[in-house]
């Protein structure tokens, strides 16, 4: 079974452009799953739950190169725990979380690299900084300094068709673009694209997809 497993994300993988780097998203998956990823070749893990994240952690402690991805969102009695179980926080969905997360990776001694969600389309469904936001809040973003703000993170709403997809896809790519122009933002890193859009995600600019469903199979 995990035999079967490893070789579908493999093969997975191998259709995936080298330059890009895939999460592999795995909220409720099983660490034997996790293990198969690995085994085909997944460094990267995303998870949603920090509680979740920290048990897996210890369960694969063996597997000592994983970097581990918070993809959810973050509440703020949880931050100082994700400030030591993860390596990338890609949903920092507000300003008073990156400085509660820039205040605690300080006092950690520890600079963990960041993505800001954005949300380009209304969506009541889902957190993130709107574009106005987003602007906004740079001039403060630009004064953090225990965090790496390494790119920007988008989750299209659900039901988009494709072509509105693509359409947002293009327009976070050209966000980040005038973020790194305009700003002092180091932002190299564009996280987009899950199952069902990761192809489209990956021809607008994608640096990082997010497939989970794909791999795995469903959640229940
Ligand atoms: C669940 C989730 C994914 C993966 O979604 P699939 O549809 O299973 O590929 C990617 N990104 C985020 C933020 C998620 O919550």
């Amino acid at each position: 079974m995990t035999a079967t497993l490893q070789n579908h994300i493999a093969e997975f993988c191998a259709k995936v452009p080298s330059h890009i780097r895939v999460i592999a998203v795995t909220k409720t998956v099983s660490v034997e799953a996790m293990r198969a990823a690995y085994a085909a070749g997944i460094r990267d893990f995303g998870e949603n739950r920090v509680q979740e994240a920290e048990t897996k952690r210890a369960e694969l402690k063996d597997l000592t190169d994983i970097t581990w991805h918070f993809i959810g969102h973050l509440q703020s009695n949880k931050a100082k725990s994700a400030i030591e179980i993860f390596n990338w926080i890609q949903s920092v969905d507000s300003l008073k979380l990156a400085e509660r997360l820039d205040r605690l990776a300080g006092e950690r001694d520890r600079k963990p690299q960041v993505c800001l969600q954005v949300k380009l389309m209304n969506d009541p469904s889902k957190s993130g900084f709107s574009v106005s936001e987003l602007w906004e809040a740079i001039p403060q973003l630009e004064k953090i300094e225990h965090l790496q703000i390494r790119g920007l993170m988008v989750i299209p709403p659900f039901d988009l068709e494709s072509d509105a997809t693509l359409a947002l896809f293009h327009q976070a790519k050209e966000l980040a673009e005038k973020i790194r122009l305009e700003s002092n933002l180091q932002i190299d890193q564009l996280s987009m694209g899950m199952s069902d859009d990761y192809a489209l995600a990956i021809q607008a600019g994608a640096t990082m997809i997010r497939p989970g469903r794909i791999l795995f199979g469903a959640r229940f």
